[in-house]
């Protein structure tokens, strides 16, 4: 520590003004990114486990960053949705998962996650509309996860947004369910496609005594719901077989696949 000019100590300061700065740095090469193409999105596959066939994947955004490397998304995404970035990326999200999902050799659904800033903006539904028609994807091939902060400020809008994505005909599911306060009251305000059971449970199955319990509890109130159940972060046989016994009805996790290259799914689903 030592006395600045103004006489005031300056303990912290200097540590302060380096992550004020990496975070300068890291908005500005943000900003510079989607013009540089340096995004890419990467398909986690989805296994049902009636047909123990591959229905769907989820897209996952990759910076590919000149210096950095692989950046990823936990480590930009919340700045991008401070500084509103989040918009223009999540419609190259959309647009580039339409586009990819189009090729694939079989009919598969893609599932995009849109974030609550995202959501917010008056241009989801006419950006959905635009990139399903331009990539020529059927409505019902794409699905949009959100998690409990877009439903955190719920209101007319919020739902009318989610009303107009399924008039198209575009499946909604809940994120990350279970984590936060009031999962439960949000599977009220809005009949979800999909239910998705955060990973933190699935870890949970083997150690804790009510582990399976939970999971047990939220497949069962999907079937009553009518909403498919995904449990996801599947990473052994054994979390795999008590899945099973559970009665969830996909999974998606590293032991069916880590998210994969669009080159590599592709080869995957035709068989190759
Ligand atoms: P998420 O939506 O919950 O996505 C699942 C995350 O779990 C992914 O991390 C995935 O790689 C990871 N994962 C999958 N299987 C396993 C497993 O078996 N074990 C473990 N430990 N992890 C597994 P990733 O790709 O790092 O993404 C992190 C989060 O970043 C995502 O969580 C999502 O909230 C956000 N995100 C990713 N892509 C996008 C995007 O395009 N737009 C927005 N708004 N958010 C995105
Ligand atoms: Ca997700
Ligand atoms: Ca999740
Ligand atoms: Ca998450």
């Amino acid at each position: 520590a030592k006395l600045d000019g103004r006489g005031t100590f300056r303990f912290f300061e200097p540590a302060m003004d380096e992550r004020m700065q990496a975070r300068r740095r890291l908005e500005l090469d943000m900003r510079q990114a989607l013009a540089r193409r340096e995004f890419q999105l990467h398909y986690q596959p989805q296994l049902n486990l009636e047909t123990d066939r591959l229905v769907g994947c989820e897209a996952l955004i990759r910076w590919q960053h000149p210096e950095r490397g692989t950046v990823p998304p936990g480590d930009f995404i919340p700045l991008a949705e401070e500084i509103g970035l989040i918009v223009p990326i999540g419609e190259w999200v959309i647009r580039q998962a339409c586009r990819d999902a189009a090729a694939w050799p079989a009919p598969v659904s893609v599932a995009v996650n849109v974030s609550p800033a995202q959501f917010k903006s008056d241009r989801l539904v006419e950006t959905v509309i635009s990139a399903l028609s331009n990539a020529d994807l059927p409505a019902g091939r794409l699905e949009i996860e959100i998690t409990e902060g877009v439903l955190l400020q719920e209101n007319e809008r919020t739902l009318h947004t989610l009303y107009r994505l399924r008039e198209l005909g575009v499946r909604v599911s809940m994120d990350d369910f279970g984590t936060g306060y009031s999962s439960l009251s949000y599977l009220r305000s809005f009949p979800f496609d999909k239910i998705k059971i955060d990973r933190s449970f699935v870890h949970d199955m083997a150690k804790r005594p009510d582990g399976e319990a939970i999971i047990r509890a939220i497949a069962g109130l999907g079937r009553s719901l009518g909403m498919t159940t995904v449990a996801e972060g599947v990473e052994t046989e054994d979390q795999m077989r008590r899945i099973r016994a559970e009665g969830c009805t996909e999974v998606q996790g590293y032991l069916v696949s880590r998210p994969l290259p669009v080159a590599d799914l592709v080869g995957l689903l035709a068989g190759r």
